[in-house]
């Protein structure tokens, strides 16, 4: 039963088809008609699997809404250059802000040491990396350096020549933050071609109290017990968020279509968790499982969150810290003929990491670890595109999905905690 829910999970024409409508409502930027027009549209999907509609999560956050913004070279050969302000920069105001450049490469820990004097005051240049690799530094933390250095405002460098500009969250908040934007690579040189540009950053924001829903599809089995499948359904708006996380939708669709027929037969139930607002700090699934009282979140024996599984053929799960989750996922996948890597440490990186901070055994799969020239590289990028995945990488991370999900949702006892 179980390699015959994989095969029509992975072999669904359906896969595709929910693949390519997701990519076609947009980058999904939480707040957008992009966003909602996904929302219904997974709403619909999930209400045809399921014979009725899903609960609507609501989620109240501090919604910020783009404005324009403009990087101007006030000195030397002059000129005007792209740039994205990053998620919840602050507003620099018409006037702009004014300073000069200074280039701390990578941006580590010890690069802001190393010129703490320098920063104070400037506009700091830092570099993007590869997202998903053990030696990752995230742009929140350097942003949080150049704050804590006394910098006027931070811009990040896309490190993939000809990949264009480069997005992401801040990390900022209404209490505390710089002016941020990122910018592309060749960007990056043009402003210290010469010496460092002195610069006028532009940013125009708004704010303001918004709502949206997490969905959320119970198909149960025999037991009062659930195995959560989650993916969440917000990106950015610089592409059609295909990798991140078009891949993780569709497949958890395919795998809810295939399941639900055989729901009468399984020990515990499926749970499909569609979060939002994810880019924002994992707002959605932090609030969704608060919520949860102790026994409802002792009812859930696994969460496994699908977060750009496609992009690069190698599939590894971050396993949270979870030995026996970790056991179990490695033998399952091999049982059903999948290679399946392992990261162990904790990682805040997607919404598993909201189920594993109450106890409950999550791991987010992911596609391309440490494989920094796979094209997970063009995530947050104008390049994350349907046309950067294979079909063939979506269709197996499927099955292994459907395999690992009906395993869990089938197993007499899981008791992976
Ligand atoms: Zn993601």
């Amino acid at each position: 039963m179980i390699a015959d829910i994989a095969a029509a999970a992975a072999g669904s024409q359906g896969l595709i088809e929910d693949f390519d409508a997701i990519c076609d409502t947009g980058g999904r930027f939480a707040g957008t008609e992009s966003e909602i027009t996904a929302r219904e549209y997974l709403r619909s999907r999930l209400a045809e699997i399921g014979a009725r509609p899903p609960m609507a999560h609501g989620v109240e956050y501090l919604g910020w809404t783009r404005g324009a913004a403009r990087l101007e070279r006030l000195d030397g050969p002059g000129g005007s250059f792209d740039c994205v302000s990053l998620v919840r920069s602050p507003t620099t105001g018409p006037q702009g802000l004014s300073a000069e450049l200074i280039d701390l490469g990578r941006g580590t820990e010890a690069d802001f040491q190393r010129r703490a004097e320098e920063v104070r005051g400037r506009i700091v240049l830092v570099r993007h990396e590869y997202m998903f690799a053990t030696e990752t530094i995230h742009r929140r933390r350097k942003y949080q350096w150049a704050m804590d250095h006394g910098a006027a405002g931070f811009l990040i460098a896309c490190h993939v020549p000809g990949a264009g500009p480069v997005t992401g969250s801040s990390g900022a908040t209404p209490e505390r933050g710089i002016p941020a934007a990122g910018i592309s690579a060749e960007t990056a040189a043009a402003l210290m071609a010469g010496g460092p540009a002195t610069l006028r950053l532009t940013v125009e924001a708004s704010e303001a109290p918004s709502r949206t829903e997490n969905l959320i599809l119970d198909l149960p089995g025999k037991e009062s017990e659930w195995a959560v499948l989650s993916a969440h359904i917000d990106g950015h708006h610089l592409a059609e968020s295909a990798m991140d996380n078009a891949t993780g939708l569709a497949a958890a669709l395919a795998v809810a279509e295939a399941m639900a027929p055989h729901m009468a037969a399984m020990t515990r139930g499926l749970r499909v968790a569609f979060f939002t607002v994810e880019e924002w700090a994992l707002a959605g699934s932090a609030l969704y499982v608060d919520e949860l009282d102790e026994a409802e979140r002792a009812a859930i024996k696994a969460d496994i969150n699908l977060d750009t599984i496609a992009g690069s053929p190698n599939l590894t799960a971050l396993t949270s810290e979870f030995d026996k989750l970790e056991a179990w996922l490695l033998q399952t996948a091999a049982a059903h003929g999948h290679a399946l890597g392992a990261h162990r440490p904790l990682m805040a990186n997607s919404d598993h990491y909201n189920f594993a901070r109450h106890g409950i055994p999550a791991t987010r799969i992911v596609a391309g670890f440490n494989e920094t020239d796979s094209a997970i590289k063009y995530v947050l990028t104008p390049g994350d595109t349907r046309g950067s995945i294979a079909e063939s990488d979506l269709r197996n991370a499927t099955a292994l999905t459907a395999a690992l999900v009906a395993e869990a949702c089938a197993a007499e006892t899981l008791e992976l905690r």
